[in-house]
Order: C-alpha cells, then sequence, then structure tokens
C-alpha cells in the first residue's frame, strides 16, 4: 500500500544548502569566485617556474590545516547524510575523508619533514606520486556524488532508515584501506611505478600521469556543471575543482619542481579549494540555527495558542492549571478559576452567521484579555463559546469581584444580540477557589477531593447557577 504523507508546510520545511537550488545571486557569487580563480591563475601562470625559498615549514603548516579543514568537513557532511540519509553526501563525505588521509599519508612521507627521506619507507617517487594519487582519487568522489546525486532525487523527501551508522563504518573502513592501499603502493611498491621526480624536479613521463589527473578533476567539474538544477552546494564544489585544477596545474604542470612559485601559489590554491565547502557548510549551520530558534517559537506558539483568538488554548491552559495547582500546594495560598459562557450564543450564530460569530467570540477573548494584564493570571480559550481565567494566589471572593468586573467590560462592548433577551452579547461566570493546606489534603471553598479537575468542576457548577439565575451575571462559591 502506498504511504500517503501530509506535506509539511514550507515554513516549517528545514532547508539544507545541499538540497537548496541555488538562487541566482549564488550563482553568480559562485561564478565570480570561479572567474576570479582563473584571472589570479592566468596572471601567476608565467612566473609559475619562478624559484623561491625553500620554506621547510610551509609543508606541515600547510598540509595540518589542509588535514583540520577536510575532517571537519567530513563530519558536516556524513552528519548530514545521518540526518536525510542522502548517498551524494555520504559519497562526498567520503571524498573527503580520503582527501584528509591522503594529505596525512603525504606529509608524513614528504622528504626533509620527519625524517631526511621522509617517513614510512619513502623513496623519492613516494611523495610525488602520492599528491597524484590523491588529486586523481578526490575528483573521482566528487564524479560520484554528482552521479549519484540523480538517484537521490527530491533530496527532501529522503528517510533515514537507521542504517546510517553500520554504512558510516564500513565507508571509513574501506577508504582507510584504499589509502592504505595506494601509500604501500607508493612507498614499499613504489619500483612498480614510472619515475616522475629526479630529487626536486620533475621527469617527462609526469607530463602523462598529471594529464590523467588534471583530466579526471575536469571531468569531476564537467559532471558537477552537468548535474542541474544546482544546489547551493553543487555551485560552491564547482568553485572547490576550479582551485583545485589550478592548484594541479600550477603545483605540478606549469612549475618546474618544488618550493617555485607556481608550488607555493598551488598550494594556497589547495587551501581556498578546501575551504569553501566547510564555509559553505558552516554557514548553513549557522542558519540552520537560527530556524531552529524560530521554528522552536512557531510550534510553541502553535502548540498553546487558540487559533482563532490568540489567546492560551485548551492545552496550555491544562499545563498552566497543573503547574499552578502544584505550586498551591506546595505554598499553601489560595488559586481560583473563572469559567465564563456566551450567553445565547447559538442563537447568535443562528442569527448572524458563523463568520460573525467568530469575530464576535475575537472581541470577547480581546476584552478578557484586557480586563487581566496581571501576567500570573491565565486567560484561555477552554472550547467553543467558553473561556476560563486561572488567577494564582486569589481568593475566590477577590474572584469574583474580577469576575464582575469582567462581565461589565464584557457588556461595555455593546455587540447588539437579537438572539440576547438583553440585547446585546453578554457572559455568565462561575467562580470557584480553593485553599489548599497540605500536598493532597484541601480546605476549600465549594470543591471536593480530586485534583485540578474538582476546581473545574466546581467552577463549571457555579456557571450552571449563573445560567440558572437568569445569565449575565457571576456566581461564585461563598465561603
Ligand atoms: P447558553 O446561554 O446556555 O450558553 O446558550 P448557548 O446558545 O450559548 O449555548 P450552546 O452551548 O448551546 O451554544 C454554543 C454555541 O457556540 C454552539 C456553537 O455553534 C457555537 N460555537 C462554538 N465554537 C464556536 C466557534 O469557534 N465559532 C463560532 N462562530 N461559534 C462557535
Ligand atoms: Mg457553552
Ligand atoms: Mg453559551
Amino acid at each position: 500500500m502506498k504511504n500517503i504523507s501530509v506535506p509539511v508546510p514550507a515554513h516549517l520545511n528545514p532547508f539544507f544548502l545541499s538540497t537548496l537550488t541555488a538562487s541566482r545571486g549564488e550563482r553568480r557569487l559562485a561564478f565570480g569566485a570561479m572567474l576570479l580563480s582563473l584571472l589570479a591563475f592566468v596572471v601567476m601562470a608565467p612566473f609559475a617556474k619562478e624559484q623561491l625559498p625553500a620554506i621547510s615549514a610551509f609543508i606541515p603548516i600547510y598540509q595540518s590545516a589542509l588535514v583540520v579543514i577536510d575532517l571537519i568537513t567530513v563530519i558536516l557532511l556524513l552528519n548530514q547524510y545521518i540526518s536525510f540519509n542522502s548517498r551524494a553526501l555520504f559519497v562526498l563525505g567520503c571524498g573527503y575523508l580520503f582527501s584528509a588521509s591522503m594529505t596525512v599519508v603525504h606529509t608524513l612521507t614528504f622528504p626533509g619533514l620527519f625524517a631526511p627521506g621522509g617517513l614510512l619507507g619513502a623513496g623519492p617517487q613516494s611523495t610525488a606520486w602520492l599528491y597524484m594519487l590523491w588529486h586523481g582519487g578526490f575528483p573521482l568522489f566528487i564524479i560520484g556524488y554528482a552521479l549519484i546525486k540523480r538517484l537521490d532525487g527530491d533530496m527532501s523527501s529522503l528517510q533515514t532508515n537507521g542504517r546510517q551508522g553500520r554504512a558510516l563504518v564500513l565507508a571509513c573502513f574501506c577508504v582507510l584501506s584504499v589509502v592504505t592501499g595506494l601509500a604501500l603502493l607508493a612507498t614499499a611498491g613504489q619500483d612498480l611505478l614510472p619515475t616522475i621526480m629526479q630529487g626536486n624536479r620533475y621527469t617527462p613521463s609526469m607530463i602523462f600521469v598529471i594529464s590523467t589527473v588534471w583530466l579526471f578533476g575536469l571531468g569531476a567539474l564537467l559532471a558537477l556543471w552537468l548535474s542541474r538544477p544546482h544546489s547551493v552546494l553543487d555551485l560552491w564544489l564547482m568553485v572547490v575543482m576550479t582551485a583545485w585544477l589550478i592548484d594541479v596545474a600550477l603545483s605540478a604542470m606549469l612549475n618546474q619542481g618544488r618550493f617555485d612559485l607556481g608550488f607555493y601559489a598551488g598550494r594556497i590554491y589547495g587551501l581556498l579549494a578546501a575551504s569553501f565547502v566547510l564555509l559553505v557548510l558552516l554557514a548553513e549551520s549557522g542558519m540552520l540555527y537560527k530556524q531552529l530558534v524560530q521554528l522552536t517559537a512557531t510550534l510553541q506558539r502553535l502548540t498553546t495558542q487558540d487559533a482563532l483568538t490568540g489567546i492560551a488554548n485548551r492545552r496550555a491552559f491544562d499545563g498552566g492549571l497543573d503547574a499552578e495547582w502544584r505550586r498551591a500546594q506546595r505554598s499553601g495560598l489560595p488559586l481560583s478559576l473563572m469559567m465564563i459562557d456566551v450567553d445565547f450564543f447559538k442563537g447568535y450564530n443562528d442569527r448572524y452567521g458563523h463568520i460573525a460569530g467568530d469575530k464576535c467570540l475575537q472581541a470577547v477573548a480581546g476584552a478578557l484579555r484586557l480586563g487581566m494584564p496581571r501576567a500570573t493570571d491565565l486567560v484561555a480559550r477552554y472550547g467553543g463559546e467558553e473561556f476560563v481565567v486561572l488567577l494564582a494566589q486569589t481568593e475566590a471572593t477577590m474572584a469574583a469581584g474580577l469576575a464582575e468586573r469582567l462581565r461589565q467590560a464584557i457588556e461595555a462592548l455593546a455587540l447588539p444580540s437579537a438572539a440576547s433577551p438583553f440585547g446585546f452579547v453578554s457572559v455568565s461566570i462561575g467562580v470557584a477557589g480553593v485553599h489548599l493546606k497540605h500536598a493532597g489534603e484541601a480546605r476549600d471553598s465549594g470543591a471536593e477531593e480530586g485534583g485540578p479537575a474538582r476546581l473545574v468542576e466546581a467552577a463549571d457548577r457555579q456557571l450552571y447557577a449563573a445560567k440558572e439565575a437568569g445569565r449575565n451575571r457571576v456566581e461564585y462559591t461563598r465561603p
């Protein structure tokens, strides 16, 4: 049987930048960033071979920043995968995990950093090969993301199935195994690979390898471009891939070796490329927090406010009565309740119609709220044309005085009613009070045993008495 799902109102639908189709402004911003990167690249390209001082601290600083940025991105992406089971984001998260792990291995093998020839039994080819495998591997994950995105369809309709945890563990295991395999190939198995580095310089076979790596990046950019409509995340991934291509071009194609301008500039592009998606995700999480606060406020309002009159609803009253009852038990202070019913209201509806009836209820509710301005007095719609006022720390006699003022306030509204013998809209009010001396043991004025419900029943009895006695009046439990 097909599941019937109730559509969620647009303002309650949480948004993710990864699911949101990019607006014109967002497209402009992302394409502007791409253009700027290309421009800077064109300016820098002729000077790529310019030899600069070898700053040995540059690599560890740069790579550490890269690992931290990539790992935070992994956590944010995989969190989104857990939230709404998008396989595309899962693949992308794995891509960033791959990139982070490859960065670690690359750093460990870098000659002169932790050991003169690099750690992990690295040879002269290891670091360069790891760079190629890293820069050729990541675009494959991006291509995977772009292809799987189609299968995900409308991401907002995806459902979590509780299997995400297992998938994550398995994915981490697979990614780390692949990275270990590649590290082994580039270190222990480096003789199997063509020579691409001679000292700090590149060899001719490097051209073939680097072209392949570059084509993978280009393929990723193309795959993203074709996966329309573009989400905000897609756009920034395109910026990432542009910077990625420039990184590879500057640091391995146009330059001559390590520590020239192309090498440094390429690394800086690499860092920028890593940061874009993280910045987008962080901006998104800030917006999500804001949305969460707004949604919580909206939900709170929806669950406690009466839609017609704007005053507290039955649910809020029930909660308030429970809380005040317990407080009255603890403090020993009195608690009173007014039960208010509009007189001859059925006739009013019959005579003027339901819309006019609704307006009348709104006017009555407004007058009640105005008449009881104390923050501790809870004015609520009990249901239909019945209202309640809960008065903490107030004796029944005192409450009856206030009820009389409310009755007069409604009368003063002078809402004409041909359905009433008075000629105007009036209310009858029943008032009851309790004075609880000890928890559970009550000494009250008219109410019997039985928790907060008995206060409601007692006020209801008084309301009935007011109706019986002719309406437009107040009756209360006299001590
Ligand atoms: P009494 O003086 O004894 O209270 O007579 P009554 O006609 O007010 O009492 P009754 O309970 O028979 O009628 C209540 C009417 O209130 C019936 C119903 O149509 C109307 N009512 C309840 N809720 C709403 C509402 O949300 N909007 C409107 N327009 N009418 C409502
Ligand atoms: Mg009624
Ligand atoms: Mg009524």
